[in-house]
């Protein structure tokens, strides 16, 4: 049996049932035995993969998008590059070399990490140390000046509450332990009188399920303030819906494969759908403008992937003009990432619009 289950078990038999956040803020970033806390889950060999760790151009074409911020604000100095949940720093890297063409860019540039994973702050500080990065646990302790805040496959990562509804009213759901102490999903026995209710959902069925991704809500609501009173731009990039919708997208994976939920605690990486709508609604409450999600594929293709390849295919030998193509094909094809994931910046005061959009 994994410590966390050890762990949650014992949690959940002195307090009771846990919420479906409070689950996955174990599952995911627990001190000792989290799944983000203990590994390097990324590449062929582990869980998942990324568009960063598919190919360079990914992060050199962020790079190329936050140069041509930085120029439209006037070249601020200094000026803060940001990154949320950098994983293995990969994006970062590359988006900096690309911006270290661009004259006193790097100069300008204070770049910090938002990790709570010390193995993978490790990793980031092998790839990243020239550029002095600092740390964060989180976004509220970020020294304020204008900046770009970058986050791919960040928010999905984050805990969301779950509620159902059903005959006598809404509850949010829980997980418990059954007789022979497996863990199990709940109602809690408190009917909710005001349930977050998505925007524009009228029509609910018994039976259904909504998700309210409150840990993204709070980073969104800090940093559409930051966005307003320091100036900048956020870009968000994960795979999720454009509109808010009832339905359950918690998934664990492991290996690569879908998995049972409850079956992995600690092991199998956790996530939910991202709700752009709500992230963008929030973020707009303060004067923000929200710009997308536009596809991940043409996001990419206004900022030049083609010609990129091409450079790229001009150097190289066959094997990797054949991995040059692959990446292409995944990062845009329409039946790849290039439409799953979706693409929204967030600009702030007085922000022309943003590349791409
Ligand atoms: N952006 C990277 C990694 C995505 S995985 C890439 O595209 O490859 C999610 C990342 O967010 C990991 O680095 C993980 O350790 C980090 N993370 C997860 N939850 C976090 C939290 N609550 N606060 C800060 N970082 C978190």
């Amino acid at each position: 049996m994994s410590q966390l289950l050890r762990h949650l078990r014992r949690r959940i038999a002195v307090e009771g049932p846990i919420t479906v956040a409070q689950y996955m803020e174990d599952c995911l970033v627990h001190p000792k035995f989290g799944y983000y806390t203990t590994r390097d889950p990324f590449g062929m060999a582990g869980d998942f993969v990324t568009a960063p760790e598919i190919s360079q151009m990914f992060g050199e074409l962020i790079g190329v998008w936050t140069a041509h911020i930085w120029q439209d604000m006037g070249r601020p100095n200094p000026f803060n590059w940001i990154e949320l949940g950098p994983g293995r720093g990969t994006l970062s890297a590359d988006a900096l070399r690309v911006m270290a063409g661009v004259n006193g860019l790097l100069d300008a540039i204070r770049v910090h990490l938002v990790e709570v994973s010390p193995e993978l702050r490790n990793k980031q500080s092998d790839l990243l140390c020239t550029y002095a990065p600092q740390w964060h646990n989180d976004i509220t302790d970020l020294p304020s000046n204008p900046g770009i805040v970058i986050a791919n496959e960040f928010f999905d990562a984050l805990p969301i509450c779950q509620y159902q509804l059903a005959q006598d009213g809404w509850h949010e759901r829980v997980i418990s332990m059954d007789d022979d102490n497996n863990l199990c999903f709940a109602l809690s026995q408190q009917v909710l009188r005001n349930p977050p209710l998505p925007f524009g959902m009228d029509t609910v069925r018994l039976g259904d399920i909504i998700e309210v991704p409150i840990a993204s809500l709070s980073i969104i609501r800090h940093l559409r303030n930051r966005l307003m009173s320091d100036g900048g731009a956020a870009l968000i990039i994960d795979y999720g819906h454009q509109r808010s919708a009832v339905g359950d997208t918690l998934q664990a994976m492991k290996g690569q494969a879908y998995h049972d939920i409850l079956e992995l605690p600690g092991e199998a990486d956790l996530t939910a759908h991202v709700d752009f709508q709500i992230l963008a609604e929030t973020a707009r409450e303060v004067g923000v403008v929200s710009w997308g999600p536009i596809d991940q594929g043409v996001f990419l293709q206004a900022l030049g992937i083609n010609a990129r390849a091409e450079r790229l295919m001009i150097s190289a030998n066959s094997e990797q003009y054949n991995s040059i193509h692959a990446a292409l094909r995944r990062l845009t094809g329409p039946d790849s990432m290039g439409s799953l994931f979706k693409v929204m910046a967030l600009t702030g005061k007085d922000m022309s619009p943003p590349p791409a959009f």
